[in-house]
């Protein structure tokens, strides 16, 4: 069963507005087991939308539409459905009640104009709308004898109605089998995703049974196990299999599920070890900080946070000497390392992290040189990690962020730190 979503609207095409509905409704019908194999975007032109409703309903079984069912005469949806299968536009007296209540009930005066919006293709289906004046629209489009006829639900474009249309009208319509999906995430750190795929080999192989799919951003790796199955209890069950074959495999790469983010790992391993971390930033401006503090409980083991953004702000408050910033510069490993140690012994804490990096202005002078260095500070080590800059700042910012979590997690875990 293959789906197609044509999205139609000139503010879409020109660039005015951003497409949400497409992504969302295939998110839609990916959770219900059907692959969606095109997105087509449209402006508001008759010939236009017949040709794409043409092409839609010969390689898919589902053409998904949204917007263009509103009154005005760029809203051409009802117009191409009709066209396409050559039928007439006529009066549904029942939907056309229901606009003129909807106007009624806000005391006011329904337009001539919106009469259009209870025309319908000969032979198609209204579909309520009760938040809003424009219904959709379902279609059975006939393929010749050989192929089940494809379906057209056209909704309307605003993203509330849509949302609802396709949750109470289209989704209990559509031809799709009872089976149950299920979907689980887990959560890495520390390696490259090609060879987070080489490490799981025949894990994510496509076709599989869970599908064990990997995505990569700023540095997690998350895994996504999706199993089908006729009851709930198959699908827990295929996925727990998937999942600890992916633990065996990544090991303490995994290190959290679904939601969790490092910063969520790393608060929940020091509250049940009763520790307590602080932290000093230069050139991140508070965002480990920041991170920190989102989760709930942080209050527990994150004592504070130190911004420092400035190599006068880091001599002044933690004492390191000029000396120091001199022989090694700001951003090195001796720099990184007493900051993390002299935040520990100021906060007073079990651990503390430090994070001094390139703010991003300008661009690098040797690329090939760490572009930050995190550190944490235990009462026995300092472990310090050098981070390359890849991608813009943004990006750079939050890969340091999370190395510096990831390392706190290795020295929780008691783990050697591994240099990728
Ligand atoms: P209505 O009659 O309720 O206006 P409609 O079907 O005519 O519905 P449009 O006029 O095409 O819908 O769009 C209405 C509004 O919905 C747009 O101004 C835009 O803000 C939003 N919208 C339309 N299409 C999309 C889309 N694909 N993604 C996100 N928002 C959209």
């Amino acid at each position: 069963m293959k789906a197609e979503i044509i999205a139609i609207g000139s503010e879409l095409t020109d660039g005015a507005k951003l497409d949400t509905n497409t992504q969302w409704l295939s998110q839609q019908l990916t959770d219900l087991g059907v692959t969606v194999h095109f997105h087509t975007t449209v402006a508001d032109d008759l010939g236009e939308n017949v040709d794409v409703l043409r092409t839609a309903v010969e390689r898919a079984d589902i053409v998904l539409v949204t917007g263009g069912l509103g009154p005005t005469l760029d809203d051409l949806t009802r117009q191409a459905m009709a066209a396409l299968v050559d039928a007439d536009l006529t009066l549904h007296e029942p939907s056309l009640a229901v606009i003129r209540e909807m106007f009624a009930s806000r005391s006011r005066e329904m337009p001539q104009r919106n009469d259009v919006q209870a025309m319908f293709p000969q032979g198609s289906e209204p579909l309520p709308n009760p938040v809003g004046t424009a219904p959709g629209i379902w279609l059975e489009v006939p393929r010749g004898d050989d192929r089940p006829p494809a379906w057209i639900a056209a909704m309307p474009g605003v993203p509330s109605e849509m949302h609802r249309m396709f949750e109470y009208e289209v989704k209990p319509r559509l031809p799709v089998s009872a089976k149950v999906i299920h979907r689980a995430r887990l959560n890495c750190f520390g390696l490259g995703e090609s060879h987070t795929e080489q490490i799981l080999g025949d894990l994510t192989a496509r076709g599989n049974d869970p599908e064990v799919g990997i995505t990569a951003s700023e540095a997690t790796i998350t895994l996504r196990i999706t199993a089908r199955g006729d009851t709930e209890q198959q699908c827990v069950e295929k996925i727990q299999i998937a999942s600890e074959a992916a633990q065996q495999l990544l090991g303490h790469y995994i290190f959290g599920t679904e939601d969790e983010d490092l910063q969520h790992a790393v608060v929940r391993m020091l509250i049940e070890a009763g520790q307590t971390v602080a932290s000093v930033e230069s050139g991140t401006g508070g965002l480990l900080s920041h991170r920190l503090t989102d989760v709930p409980g942080f209050e527990v083991c994150y004592v504070g946070g130190l911004i420092l953004p400035t190599e006068s702000s880091q001599r002044r408050e933690l004492e390191l000497s000029a000396e120091l910033f001199q022989e090694h510069g700001a951003i090195s490993e001796a720099i990184a390392s007493e900051l993390a140690s002299r935040c520990r012994l100021r906060l007073g804490t079990d651990y503390a992290i430090a994070i001094t990096s390139d703010r991003g202005r300008g661009a690098l002078t040797d690329p090939s040189q760490p572009a930050a260095y995190v550190a944490v500070a235990a009462a026995s080590d300092v472990r310090v990690m050098p981070v390359l800059r890849l991608g813009d700042w943004t990006m750079h910012r939050s890969r340091t962020v999370k190395t510096a979590l990831n390392l706190l997690r290795l020295e929780l875990l008691g783990l050697e730190t591994i240099r990728s």
